[in-house]
């Protein structure tokens, strides 16, 4: 599917499963989107492999793996979550795990909660964080076992340019043609989950800078169709 007939809604699924890496990737990569979902009637769970305890943002007291967990749990009320599973693996170590591993993770949760659709970061992780790529990788491990849709939340690369140049950063872009659906989004929910991160959130000028480029449209790519009932909007 080219950019010039993307899709302008999301698929009708029962359930949608985000896979991630830290506490804050639903929120601030994957929110508007899971909100969306829930419009749509799909029930929603989050499946996040570490605590994010290696974050170089620390904005709040305590023990950040911990404080990070509850932000999650809180953000994810916002977004009409209506599960969230949080394991321990430690934060930066995922691309060394083995993939099967991860993925019999993502096998349990999507059948624990019913899921068709798997919701997940773009190849190359968006941010470039080797995390998200293996979170991502585990997620299409799983669909394959299960059959399930694979969705990719990305960002064109006309902002990961621009967020690099002024940020020193290292997005990760694509292609607007390469864009299954464009999607128009309500915020709204997604800002107020981006609140509860507050350990992560109160600094951080790279997400406010992308927001406001991202404006309201999320670019989702399809990295798996479902085989079984095939892929439409
Ligand atoms: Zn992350």
């Amino acid at each position: 599917m080219s950019g010039q007939d993307h899709a302008v809604h999301l698929p009708d699924v029962a359930g949608v499963l985000a896979v991630c890496a830290h506490p804050d990737d639903e929120s601030f990569g994957l929110g508007a989107i899971l909100h969306a979902f829930g419009e749509r009637g799909a029930k929603s769970a989050v499946l996040c492999f570490t605590h994010g305890e290696a974050s170089t943002l620390h904005d709040v007291a305590g023990d950040l793996g911990a404080v990070r967990g509850a932000e999650l749990t809180a953000a994810g009320t916002h977004l009409g979550v209506q599960h969230v599973d949080v394991l321990d693996y430690p934060d930066g170590t995922l691309a060394a795990e083995r993939v099967e591993g991860l993925a019999a993770h993502v096998v349990g949760a999507a059948r624990d909660v019913g899921a068709d659709a798997l919701l997940v970061f773009d190849h190359g992780g968006v941010t470039g964080h080797p995390d998200h790529q293996a979170a991502t990788d585990a997620a299409i491990a799983a669909a394959d076992e299960l059959d399930l849709l694979v969705l990719a939340w990305a960002i064109p690369t006309a902002i990961a340019d621009a967020l690099n140049a002024e940020f020193g950063t290292a997005f990760v872009g694509r292609d607007p043609d390469a864009c299954d659906i464009v999607l128009d989004v309500d915020r709204s929910a997604q800002l107020a989950a981006i609140r509860c991160h507050a350990s992560q959130s109160s600094t951080n000028a790279v997400l406010r800078r992308r927001l406001e480029l991202q404006r309201n449209t999320e670019c989702l790519r399809v990295l798996r169709p479902r085989s079984a009932h095939g892929w439409s909007t």
